[in-house]
């Protein structure tokens, strides 16, 4: 709120300057200048691309490959080196009616993906995900991703949560095809060998702070810092393409990477554009109990079951058709209403178990070897005699920037709920396309970082040529931004960053978790605005410019804090129960009231909320849409 006051009072100098060394491609060369505020003077150096993709993630170099394949001059800006994203820490795989292991059929892909979204999700995009999925997955394998294989030579695929044959009436799918248990590491890897190939123009260890949003709303591209020695870059592009991943960091126990901080959808918000069904947070049933770290789904695909303190393998009671392999919300409620029974393991009774002891050794170490390893190392258990302990852990944003299927950014203009932003896409877990609706199939998001990853770069190709004009930057463009980096570097409060941040953490953990209702929200909504309102006081160490760990924190931190308020205002405003937001006061979904998207704006440091339709149509007639049903397994 206080940064849109901030003083504007930036003198700017400009000077031609000779192109840094590796600008490959680049038409014009970068330029750069010096800017003053009232305590230091930065370097701006100004760029000039078709595109500029923010995230090196597998949604961003998915794009940015495809980019650089039709011919756009690239940048790909990361603030980690590109094989360090979360995307390196998915473990299951990726699904893909490939058949490989029984027949198989995307449309039915296409039903478990609309039922598991809880008939939130939009239907047109499920249909282009699910359909493209073989596809994409051929690709990777041409790509060159070491996929674990069949007996007779074949993409192995295993059994995930949720995955049916035949509309839900042929039993459990094995559709999730995977390197062993570390495929986002093999698919990251491929796809950063790929990028190479293809000259992408790569910005390492660059923050993006803000996007450039012109006086007539059309995004001419982003502006970061290079955190190795403070200058600050504007990209100029035609097209910007958003891939910075998920907020799971706003909660204190997540399965997440510490650099989850939500900065995509925050630049989003601040630009005054809506964040879609941030409600929706998916609790994933078997984070390691203390640590958080993920025991993938893959390890109940391959037969491991949950057990409480009775020895009871009680998801045969809420699920009996599905069992351990039910939807992840209905698994981690199960766990959730066992453990408040009384039935929960280890001396607090706050915990269940995870057996793969059961399993044969030689499954264990060729199918679940990372597994096997993170066990023994954060829980202190060896999975072939102990079973793991095991806890609900946050691990997925079903939410964020609004697209449509071709990946543009969409917003409410006029009577028009799918206005296209111009210059502006989003894709992967940042995005909110929407195919998971209001709670994500696991195997689905490996999957929609490299199809809407894609489909970024095909729509750029349908809508502008390689080396067209661009329209000047505005002559202030990102100085708003600068004085507020300029503020916060200098800020002098009472509050470290990691203090605001504990409490927001604590805040989110505790009021808007896996079972919610109108008291814990409305309290939430009350104590994350104060959380808010304490980053005013927030204390900035480190003043230098170069590796300033504390003041990217400190941003990060700031764009948690927006991703945080805007999660637990929508949350207290959805008044029933649907996919991963399960309410105690409203235990229904409520089709007729709340089958529809939240959009949550930020004005001021406030929130305010719109809704959009869902998507109930289809592409074409290659299938009919689902219409809404009870959501059982
Ligand atoms: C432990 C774990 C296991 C998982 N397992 C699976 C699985 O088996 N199957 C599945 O389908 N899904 C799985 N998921 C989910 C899936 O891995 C993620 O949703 C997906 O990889 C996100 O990819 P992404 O490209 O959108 O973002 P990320 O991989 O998170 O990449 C984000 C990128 O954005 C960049 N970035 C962010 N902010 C900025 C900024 N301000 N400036 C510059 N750059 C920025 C980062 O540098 C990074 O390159 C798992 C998730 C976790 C946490």
């Amino acid at each position: 709120m206080w940064r849109s006051c901030l003083s504007r009072a930036l003198r700017l100098s400009a000077k031609k300057q000779p192109p840094i060394g590796g600008e490959g491609l680049l038409r014009s060369p970068p330029s750069s200048r010096s800017l003053s505020t009232s305590s230091s003077s930065y370097t701006v150096v100004d760029h000039t691309y078709d595109a500029v993709v923010v995230g090196a993630g597998g949604a961003g170099l998915r794009a940015a490959i495809g980019l650089s394949e039709h011919g756009f001059n690239t940048a790909c800006i990361t603030k980690l080196f590109p094989t360090r994203s979360h995307t390196v820490a998915a473990q299951g795989g990726i699904n893909a009616a490939l058949g490989n292991m029984t027949e198989d059929d995307w449309r039915w892909h296409m039903y478990d993906t609309v039922k598991g979204s809880d008939w939130l999700g939009d239907q047109d995009a499920i249909q282009y995900m699910c359909r493209e999925a073989p596809k994409a997955v051929i690709e990777l394998e041409n790509y060159g991703l070491p996929f674990s294989r069949t007996e007779d030579g074949k993409i192995y695929q295993r059994a995930f949560g949720g995955q049916s044959l035949n509309f839900g009436k042929g039993g459990q799918a094995y559709r999730c095809a995977c390197a062993a248990d570390r495929t986002g590491h093999a698919l990251l890897h491929t796809l950063y060998g790929q990028a190479m190939k293809h000259n992408t123009q790569f910005f390492v260890e660059y923050f993006a702070l803000d996007l450039l949003i012109d006086r007539e709303g059309t995004c001419q591209g982003v502006i970061a810092l290079n955190m190795e020695d403070g200058t600050l870059h504007r990209f100029r592009a035609k097209n910007t393409i958003l891939a910075t991943g998920g907020y799971g960091r706003t909660y204190f126990s997540a399965t997440s990477a510490h650099t989850c901080t939500g900065d995509g959808n925050a630049m989003v918000a601040r630009a005054g554009l809506p964040l879609e069904d941030l409600e929706f947070v998916q609790f994933h049933p078997t984070g390691i109990y203390g640590a958080g770290c993920l025991i993938t789904e893959g390890a109940r695909g391959e037969g491991g079951i949950l057990r409480n303190s009775e020895g009871e393998r009680f998801m045969e009671r809420y699920a009996p058709t599905a069992k351990d392999l039910a939807s992840r919300d209905v698994v981690s409620r199960s766990m959730t209403m066992e453990i408040r029974e009384g039935r929960g393991v280890g001396p607090l009774k706050d915990h269940i178990y995870l057996h793969l002891n059961h399993l044969p050794p030689e499954v264990l170490k060729e199918r679940l070897p990372g597994i096997s390893e993170t066990a023994a190392i954060f829980a202190g258990v060896d999975v072939t005699k102990e079973p793991i302990p095991v806890l609900p852990t946050v691990h997925y944003n079903m939410g964020g920037i609004p697209t449509n299927y071709h990946g543009e950014v969409v917003h409410i203009k006029g009577s028009d709920p799918d206005a296209v932003v111009p210059g502006l896409m989003a894709a992967g877990e940042a995005a909110c396309a929407s195919v998971h609706g209001a709670n994500r199939l696991g195997a689905n998001s490996l999957l929609d970082i490299v199809v809407f990853g894609r489909a970024c770069a095909n729509r750029v190709a349908e809508i502008c040529k390689p080396g067209e004009n661009q329209k000047a930057l505005e002559k202030d463009a990102g100085e708003q931004t600068i004085a507020w980096l300029d503020k916060l570097r200098n800020s002098n409060g009472s509050l470290p960053t990691s203090k605001i941040r504990l409490n927001m953490q604590r805040v989110m953990q505790n009021n808007a978790a896996v079972f919610r209702t109108q008291e814990t929200l409305e309290e939430g909504c009350q104590l994350i605005d104060k959380a808010w309102e304490s980053f005013r006081d927030v204390n900035v160490r480190d003043r230098s410019l170069i590796w300033n760990s504390d003041l990217i924190e400190t941003m990060e931190l700031e764009n948690l804090l927006i991703n945080a308020c805007i999660t637990m205002h929508s949350a207290e405003a959805r008044k029933e129960s649907r996919g991963a937001h399960a309410r105690e006061d409203f235990t229904k979904r409520d089709d007729e009231n709340w089958m529809k998207h939240t959009l949550g704006y930020w004005e001021n440091g406030k929130v305010r909320l719109a809704y959009r339709p869902v998507h109930m149509n289809t592409l074409d007639d290659e299938i009919e849409s689902f219409p809404p049903k009870a959501r059982v397994y």
